[in-house]
This record gives C-alpha cells, structure tokens and sequence, in this order.
C-alpha cells in the first residue's frame, strides 16, 4: 500500500461519515475494530469512490460504486477492512457493469422519471440511483425533492402532485417531520349516484386510516379500514386496502370510475377493479358449479337465486317476507338463508312453512 496517499481510519461508530475524513483526494483505508458486525458508510457530500472490501484474512470480498452527489447514500457491508479509492471515470464503471444487464438495478436506473417515483412509492431496501449505487429508506426525501424539481421544470403538474404524494407516504414510514398529516389517494365516480368521491389516508397514531371525502361533503368520512405503520410498508399494502374496501361496498354502490390520480394512478385503479370482476367471476362459477338442491327450491319458489360472487357459497335471492323488495343472503355451506332487514334466517323446511303459511 503507498501510504502516501492513503489516510488510514480507525473504525468504532455506527456511521462513518465519509467526507469528515476526506484530503486532498487521498485513498481512505478503513480499518474496522470489534466484532464483525455491519458497517454503514455515509457518502452524502463525499467525493466519488470505488469501495474495495476485505475480509479478515485480506481477501477481496466485494467491489461497490460509491457515486455521490443525489442526495445522500449509503453502503452496508459486513468486512473488516474496507479501501476507498478517489474515482473519476464513469465510463469505466458502465464498462465494467455492462456485464450484468440483468441485475435489478437497471430497472431502477433507466426508468422514467415517474417510474422510478414509483418506484419509491413501492417501498423498496435498496434504491439504486446508479451501478452498484442504492440509497437506504432513510434517505431518500431529498431524492423525491430533487425528483420534484425536475417535474416542475418539465411541468409535469400531474407528476409533482404524486411526488408530494409518494413524499409525504415515505415521511409516514420513515417518521421524518411532514406538515400533511394525509395522503390524497385518488379520485373515483361512483357510477351508482354519479357523486365523485376522493380517497384519503390519514395519519393517526401509528396507522394509516382510509378516508374519504365528496362533492356534498368535504368533511373526511371514516372507512373504518387502516394499515399499521412498519417499515415495510408499500404502495401495494393500499391497493390491497383500497381492493377490500371496494369490493366489501360493490353489491351496494355498484363499482366506481376512475376520475384523477394521486399516489395511485388510473392503471392501478383499473388493476383494482379487473381483481374484483375476474375473483366475482371465479366464485360465480364456482357457486353454480357446488349449486344445491335448496337453490333448485328457491328456484321453483320464483324467488330467483344469483350467485352474490363473494365467495362460492353466497347466493343472493328475492326476499319472500317483504315480497322480494330486497334480497335474502343464501348459503350453500349449509344451506341456511338471512334477511338483515326482517330479522329473519333459517333453513328450507322453515322457508316451506313460511311459504305455506303465506298461502292460506
Ligand atoms: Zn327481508
């Protein structure tokens, strides 16, 4: 080693903060004490570097790309001794990860802009900002502020309101400071009572709850749904939430339109709304399929059975106490029958008593 142009650095923190010990662009060679256990380095501000880690009998076990200058990053690795060399030539680090265009990275490098800020609203342990280069979850708000720049030059005003979105998701996960206390999720039509309905996540405690708001009444109305806070926390957690929540309302208010994008845009919407017809069509077929003979008497009774496509056992059936103004809730499982509003329920010898009662 030229011990000229190497600084050699005792290592003891959790956090090397790598530019605190940078000179005059010498090789920093990090020496780690104490048990093997992970070490983080913090590149924010720091110059750029190829980041060689050994072993502890000196074995070159790694290379990374410590590229700095978005924000700031980090690297994690579990060696004893760690070489960082000044790095000045980007054409030589494509060259040498050229060989791996498979590697997940590249789908986070040559995405679009708005890709990758979904990217980042998915949630991911690495964020790859370049070759071998990711950002932790801790950091990545100045990325998104940086992300929300560029929007704005290219205003792409749909696009900045979504990193504001995505920001604010992550500074929930993350607990960062954020003066929103919601998430504007996306606009629907409710096609039933054609009345257009935004949907909010809003911070209380350590969950996130569903609300939403509409064109009669901007006060935020409780779903009474919710997400608990952990650091894995997705996107995907709130199209699932949003998925029940639809599908718990659909035999009611019908399935709503797609009207404006927030941190969900109009492909996930529609992803949402496909997943709910094919699994109503799944247990449709599936009802008629396991249909019993209580259903071929309901039949014949005219209080014409329809799988509800809820699930294979559900069937819905014109309610015979109010003369079929609403449906009776049909079980297959064991082949009972409810009305919530009369406050009935039994089985099919009940019905026929009812039935013949009716025709006295
Ligand atoms: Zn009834």
């Amino acid at each position: 080693m030229n011990h000229k142009n190497t600084k050699i650095i005792e290592y003891k923190a959790n956090t090397l903060i790598v530019a605190n010990h940078e000179e005059n662009g010498k090789s920093l060679f990090i020496k780690v004490n104490g048990p093997n256990r992970n070490i983080v380095l913090d590149f924010s501000n720091a110059n750029d570097y190829v980041a060689l880690c050994y072993n502890s009998k000196g074995d070159l076990k790694s290379r990374h790309y410590a590229i700095s200058g978005k924000g700031s990053f980090m690297i994690q690795t579990p060696f004893s001794t760690i070489h960082l060399i000044p790095f000045n030539g980007i054409n030589k680090l494509k060259e040498e990860t050229m060989n791996n265009q498979n590697h997940p990275m590249w789908d986070h490098i040559n995405a679009s802009l708005k890709e990758k800020v979904d990217i980042l609203a998915e949630n991911p342990y690495r964020f790859y900002i370049g070759p071998n280069v990711w950002v932790f979850r801790n950091s990545r708000q100045e990325i998104l502020e940086d992300y929300l720049k560029e929007a704005i030059a290219n205003e792409d005003y749909e696009l900045c309101q979504k990193i504001k979105e995505v920001k604010t998701f992550l500074s929930f996960i993350n607990n960062h400071k954020i003066s929103r206390d919601y998430i504007f999720i996306l606009e629907t039509e409710e096609t039933m009572w054609d009345v257009d309905v935004r949907y909010y996540l809003k911070k209380e405690g350590n969950f996130l709850k569903l609300y939403t708001t509409n064109d009669t009444n901007e006060e935020f109305h409780n779903c009474n749904a919710s997400l608990e806070i952990n650091d894995y926390l997705n996107k995907e957690d709130v199209v699932e939430l949003l998925e029940n929540y639809f599908e718990k309302w659909r035999t009611y208010n019908g399935l709503p339109r797609f009207r404006k994008e927030g941190l969900l845009d109009e492909k996930e919407f529609y992803s949402i709304i496909n997943n709910i017809k094919e699994k109503r069509d799944h247990y449709i077929k599936r009802a008629k399929e396991l249909k019993t003979s209580f259903i071929d008497f309901l039949d014949k009774a005219k209080l014409d059975p329809i799988p509800d496509g809820k699930n294979e056992y559900q069937w819905l059936a014109k309610c015979p106490y109010s003369k079929g103004k609403h449906h009776i809730m049909v079980s297959t499982k064991n082949d009972t029958y409810g009305c919530g509003w009369c406050k009935k329920k039994g089985n099919q010898r009940d019905l026929e008593n009812y039935l013949k009662t009716r025709e006295l």
